[in-house]
């Protein structure tokens, strides 16, 4: 096991990694930049070295600041969190080369799912079933991109290769506006992500996203660790996510289950990593993989039992994983409410100060925030402030249990989406379970204020 990690990240993922860490007995370093010097995590920690202006490009996406600290501090590995750079292949490389261990997969890995047509290609090869659509990358010719929509139906939706956080993606429902789409995407990709390609797929009119978690070892050990349901989205960011998928056949689950695992064992993958779904009439189909830990990986951890992230620790530090497929029992219910600094029906962000900050507690209920009272949310950064989690022995109970908490928690001087989240929690529809991605857009449009 390593002596010391050290953490590149912020915010509540940068604390639940130093708890991991201090669970292992593992030292850890932060990394901060000037807007985080009074976050919990860089005052809890054993050590904290800032790295920068509040400007993420001079700080959080350094490259040789966090490796320059890495050296002076004599970490060992370096874990990236998620968001900033936890997906870029070159700093994984640049990682290794330096001579530490980057707690993630390789960078060959990385990149291959980063393309998210080279994505695809792979899970085709590894048998992961995906949405139809053009095979590979779209060619010049119009005439040819026609032809390929016509096999694939209307309505479709160009995506480009590169694409990442909602963006880079245009649906089209007639011929007569496909060519200048295409042309259009490829351009906003050019300049987005400097990769013009662009690839075509079905548009699915109503799915559900629907997510598996895996855990891969370097001695060709996978495993997967249930379902997620992230259904309820806006503009294509998650704001609350359950495990277990509600009213998904367990051998629905378990075949694709089955699948992602073989596919990480046949990729050589190794790590956590998320193959991401859509769910439509009983079929799922692979939309992307996250190469890394996910905001809401805390849910599957309820109904595991297990710890995602000591895990990625223990296998970039080459053990093996403690157990096979038997092993893993999911048991009860587990939702996960994502609390922003944010008009809760608006959206607009609410950074500033909290002048007063009471978190929930009780039985089956977990919070995982850097915050405090009195504390500041710096307005640079992403507007998630923590992450409410609860469990149950079954749904219903899940369900209470996020009710009495929503209704514990006091946040005050800022705006938050905890309001939005308290109607959630007794909407008719979503009680009874399984509304797809566009229920919550729907639902804000009949709940105008
Ligand atoms: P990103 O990396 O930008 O998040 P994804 O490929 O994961 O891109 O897609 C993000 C979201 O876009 C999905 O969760 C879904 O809401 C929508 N989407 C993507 N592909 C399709 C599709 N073929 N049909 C319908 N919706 C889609």
């Amino acid at each position: 096991m390593f002596k010391k990690i050290l953490i590149a990240n912020r915010g509540e993922i940068a604390l639940r990694i130093q708890r991991a860490c201090r669970e292992l007995g593992v030292k850890s370093v932060v990394v901060y930049s000037e807007a985080d010097r009074d976050a919990k995590y860089v005052k809890l920690a054993d050590e904290a070295v800032c790295i920068g202006p509040a400007a993420s490009s001079l700080s959080y996406l350094s490259m040789p600041a966090i490796i320059a600290t890495a050296e002076v501090t004599d970490a060992e590995a370096i874990h990236p969190g998620y968001g900033f750079l936890s997906e870029n292949a070159d700093f994984a490389e640049r990682v290794e080369q330096s001579g530490f261990t980057f707690i993630g997969p390789t960078p060959e890995s990385i990149r291959m799912m980063g393309d998210k047509v080279s994505a695809k290609q792979a899970m085709i090869r590894a048998g992961v079933p995906c949405v139809p659509g053009s095979e590979g990358a779209l060619p010049e010719d119009p005439k040819e991109i026609i032809k390929i929509a016509r096999t694939v139906g209307y309505p479709v939706i160009i995506k480009a290769a590169g694409g990442g956080g909602g963006r880079g993606m245009r649906v089209v429902h007639t011929e007569a506006a496909l060519v200048n789409a295409v042309q259009m995407t490829r351009t906003e990709a050019g300049a987005a992500f400097g990769n013009p390609e662009v690839y075509m797929e079905k548009f699915l009119e109503n799915p559900r996203h629907v997510e598996i978690q895996i855990l891969a070892d370097t001695h060709k050990s996978a495993v997967w660790l249930g379902e997620r349901d992230c259904s309820m989205q806006r503009r294509h960011q998650k704001i609350l996510e359950e495990a277990p998928a509600p009213g998904i056949p367990r051998r629905v689950i378990e075949k694709i289950g089955d699948r992602c695992a073989a596919a990480c064992r046949k990729m050589n993958y190794r790590g956590a990593g998320t193959f991401e779904f859509l769910y439509e009439n009983g079929e799922f189909y692979f939309i992307e993989m996250n190469t890394r830990v996910q905001v809401e990986h805390p849910v599957t951890e309820m109904v595991t039992g297990i710890d995602i992230v000591q895990m990625q620790i223990k296998v970039a530090a080459g053990e093996k994983l403690p157990f096979t497929q038997r092993n893993i029992v999911m048991r009860g219910h587990s939702i996960e409410c994502r609390i922003n600094a944010e008009d809760p029906f608006k959206f607009t962000p609410s950074p500033g100060r909290i002048t007063m900050w009471h978190a929930p507690g009780g039985p089956g209920v977990r919070v995982d925030s850097h915050v405090y009272s009195n504390y500041v949310v710096p307005p640079h950064y992403d507007s998630m402030i923590g992450k409410i989690i609860v469990h149950g022995d079954t749904r219903e109970q899940a369900l209470a249990r996020m009710r009495i908490a929503l209704s514990e928690t006091v946040v005050e001087g800022i705006l938050t989406n905890i309001p939005l989240h308290r109607e959630l929690m007794v909407d008719a529809k979503f009680i009874e379970g399984g509304t797809n991605i566009h229920y919550l857009e729907g639902w804000m449009s009949q709940h105008k204020r």
